[in-house]
């Protein structure tokens, strides 16, 4: 199989390269990027985003007729990975959940609304499916969507919704019928400054801030509905396969893993060079080794996405593997780098500026959203090799 990028494709990339060298910026790009920390939540950064959609590079994938350019996936994969290495944010929820889904399955007016808006990088959505009791069995979500004339009105409560706090738009599930569990749910666009809202905190140990919120009587009109009503479900299980590999680019593993072996081919211990330890060297070697595999279970996906379909099983398969091997890293780091490892980044003499102190508490978050890892072994089980379902 040959990876390689087409001379064209290569162009690209180098510019894209040249674009983020020139707008390096500490306002902009978090200096040690882990998988969900690049989002767009702060002035600056939407300035950013509004510089790549100058230059045509956001939805460059989608058709024309919504102001895309048909050109290949490739060119949206090109992108999302450089900005991952930078640690700069990244388009993948309007870009690759929002607007692929409704571009998919939405009316004519919502495209109209909403895609020319998300290709000129002016709004940010927040993603409302989990809630008490709907983490893994997103399938149950009990917010209430009761039918009110013109639209309908929602009641209930979401939970760990990341981006509420600065997200112009809500995309929700909620269910508007109790006879089916998976037919009665529909999915719902909501300007995030409606009446009705209240908006908590929820801090994670790696340092993100998520959101529970509560909808007290929330309107939404009909034609904010996104595609049929009861279909929610089969929407969202198709964004979550793009969630699963547009928002969760490589970069961040191979930058820890570039800096991990920095480290060992430079560093001293007891007055020795770090990589004369051959438990050291065995280390990185297999460190080394595991992001390859990502790497090459990435380029599956991103193959099968081209194919025009949505990857469900590489999806989990990449997901699984890089979310765990990013754990696993940073388990290794933290053992290699000695009690100095544990030491945050504002702290004197932490090694690698307490990047993987961060990273320890940050990878299991990973291993959390978009679907925890157990629940991505029960979709390759039951998808993948047709094992009887689990839940
Ligand atoms: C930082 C962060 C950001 C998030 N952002 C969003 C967001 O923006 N929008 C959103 O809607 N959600 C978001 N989530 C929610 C995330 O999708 C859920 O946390 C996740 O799906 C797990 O659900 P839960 O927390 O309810 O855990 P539970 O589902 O209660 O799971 C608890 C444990 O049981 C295991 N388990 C559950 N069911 C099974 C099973 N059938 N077989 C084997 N093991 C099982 C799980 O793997 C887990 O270890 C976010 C979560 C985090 C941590």
């Amino acid at each position: 199989m040959n990876f390689d990028l087409l001379p064209e494709e290569q162009a690209f990339a180098d510019e894209v390269e040249a674009f983020l060298r020139e707008h390096a910026s500490p306002e902009v790009m978090d200096a040690h990027p882990e998988q969900l920390s690049q989002t767009v939540d702060s002035p600056p950064k939407r300035a950013f985003m509004r510089k790549l959609a100058e230059r045509g590079w956001l939805g460059m994938s989608w058709p024309k007729a919504y102001g895309g350019q048909e050109r290949s996936g490739i060119y949206d994969f090109i992108l999302t990975e450089a900005l991952s290495r930078y640690g700069a944010p990244q388009p993948g929820k309007g870009v690759g959940i929002v607007g692929k889904t409704i571009i998919r399955n939405g009316s004519e007016s919502l495209k109209r609304e909403f895609l020319p808006r998300i290709i000129r990088g002016e709004i940010e959505f927040a993603i409302g499916y989990s809630e008490p009791d709907a983490g893994s069995d997103a399938a149950n979500m009990q917010l209430r969507a009761t039918r009110v004339p013109g639209g309908w009105q929602l009641d209930g409560q979401k939970v760990w919704t990341t981006s509420a706090h600065f997200a112009d738009w809500y995309w929700v599930g909620a269910r508007t019928s109790s006879e089916n569990k998976h037919r009665g749910i529909t999915l719902f666009l909501i300007p995030m400054d409606h009446e009705g809202f209240t908006i908590h905190p929820t801090w994670t140990i790696g340092d993100e801030r998520t959101n529970e919120v509560f909808f007290d009587g929330v309107f939404v009109p009909d034609d904010h509905v996104v595609g049929e009503v009861g279909k929610g479900w089969k929407y969202i299980c198709e964004a979550l396969d793009l969630e699963r590999f547009a928002m969760m680019p490589v970069g961040p593993l191979e930058k820890k893993v570039e800096a991990l072996v920095e480290h060992v081919r430079t560093a001293r211990r007891d007055d020795a060079p770090l990589r004369d330890d051959p438990v050291v060297r065995r280390t990185v070697a297999r460190a080394a080794t595991e992001l390859e595999v990502s790497r090459m279970l990435q380029r599956r996906v991103i193959s099968s996405a081209l194919g025009g379909g949505v990857p469900t099983i590489e999806s989990s398969q990449y997901k699984l593997y890089m979310n765990e091997c990013g754990k696993r890293l940073a388990d290794r780091a933290v053992s290699l780098l000695g009690p100095e490892a544990q030491l945050e980044a504002a702290e004197e003499g932490a090694p690698l500026s307490g990047r993987f102190a961060r990273s320890y508490r940050y990878t299991v978050v990973d291993t959390v959203g978009g679907g925890t890892s157990e629940i991505q072994k029960n979709i390759i089980a039951r998808r993948g090799l047709g094992l009887p379902p689990c839940f």
